[in-house]
């Protein structure tokens, strides 16, 4: 069985009817690209910055932020490589950053709203991919985004570190992609209007199920309620692709767990979902299932999916719906 899944490494993630989409990794730092290339990952849907900065004494500077960024970029000379800013706060924090203690963490002063009150930090880090950005495919990405005006405050200090780098006469990315995490409900919801300022879309179900279904992703009391098939969740997917699909040039991935889980392919590729992000292990396993549908079918299968009432009744439905396709 591995034997037949390596045999799938330099094989397109097509569907039997012609259907391509992108089967990329998610990654916390440089040395894991190993791991995807080896899986076949094409590119880099996530990388998850922050270890860059928890695994480190003191804030990293432009420069060590740049030479990690440049070395995944140069690992995928064709591929895309979406680099995530800087994801503190929730329930990672920095020794050398301290935070008020919060009521809620993961309701509070999190991700890009971190970012923003320390805007110093957020522009070493913009300035440093955009730096990277000429050695290969960047992709900028903001997590926790909430409504549109974070996404043009965000793309506003963007501009505002390009015309630094200008002054400066340093060379940078001029067309660098930028997009969102699709994490926070009303992110999902207002999709249509977010849709009109950037480049691509990421789902993160880890967040997006906490965030809706209002459970906590860690504690395992309440663990039972934490089901990326809960309708709500298919619904919020739906409504996103259909926002990217109404938007010329905007694709659709996820990054979320949600993506390399066996049991959600089918309902995600008959949704539309474009690109699909998750740990180099889940990859081959993902491209045989893949390519063993065809689009038109798993349009179907996800189509019925909808209309079901529990997550429980959708699983049920995807296992008899893979036996059939058999
Ligand atoms: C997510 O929330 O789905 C996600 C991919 O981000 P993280 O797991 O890093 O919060
Ligand atoms: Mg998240």
């Amino acid at each position: 069985y591995l034997k037949e899944l390596e045999c799938l490494k330099d094989l397109e993630a097509v569907t039997l009817d012609g259907h391509q989409v992108e089967l990329v990794g998610n990654i916390g730092e440089p040395g894991d690209v190993q791991g995807v290339l080896k899986n076949g990952g094409t590119g880099i849907g996530l990388y998850r910055t922050e270890f860059l900065y928890m695994n480190s004494d003191a804030m990293p500077g432009e420069d060590k932020q740049m030479a990690a960024y440049r070395s995944v970029l140069e690992a995928f000379p064709d591929g895309p490589v979406i680099i995530r800013t800087m994801d503190i706060g929730g329930d990672k924090n920095l020794p050398y950053l301290p935070l008020d203690d919060e009521m809620n963490p993961f309701l509070g002063l999190r991700a890009i709203r971190l970012c923003f009150k320390e805007s110093e930090l957020f522009k070493t880090q913009l300035r440093a991919i955009l730096r990277a950005g000429v050695y290969g495919n960047a992709y900028i990405m903001f997590p926790m985004i909430s409504n549109v005006d974070e996404v043009r405050q965000g793309k506003k200090i963007l501009a505002e570190c390009m015309a630094e780098l200008d002054a400066l006469q340093v060379p940078y990315r001029k067309d660098v992609k930028v997009g969102v995490m699709i994490e926070i409900p009303s992110a999902a919801i207002t999709a249509d209007i977010i849709a009109k300022e950037v480049d691509f879309f990421s789902i993160g179900t880890n967040d997006l199920c906490q965030y809706t279904i209002a459970v906590d992703r860690m504690n395992q009391d309440v663990s039972y309620l934490y089901d990326p098939f809960n309708p709500a969740i298919l619904r919020l997917v739906k409504q996103v692709i259909q926002a990217s699909d109404d938007h010329p040039g905007l694709f659709t991935g996820m990054c979320g767990e949600m993506a390399g889980d066996p049991m959600a392919v089918v309902i995600l590729l008959g949704l539309g979902l474009q690109e699909f992000s998750m740990s180099a292990l889940s990859i081959p396993q993902v491209k045989k299932i893949i390519r063993s549908v065809r689009y038109q079918d798993a349009k179907k299968i996800a189509d019925q999916a909808l209309k079901l009432e529990t997550g429980v009744a959708v699983r049920v439905h995807m296992l008899e719906s893979m036996k059939r396709l058999k």
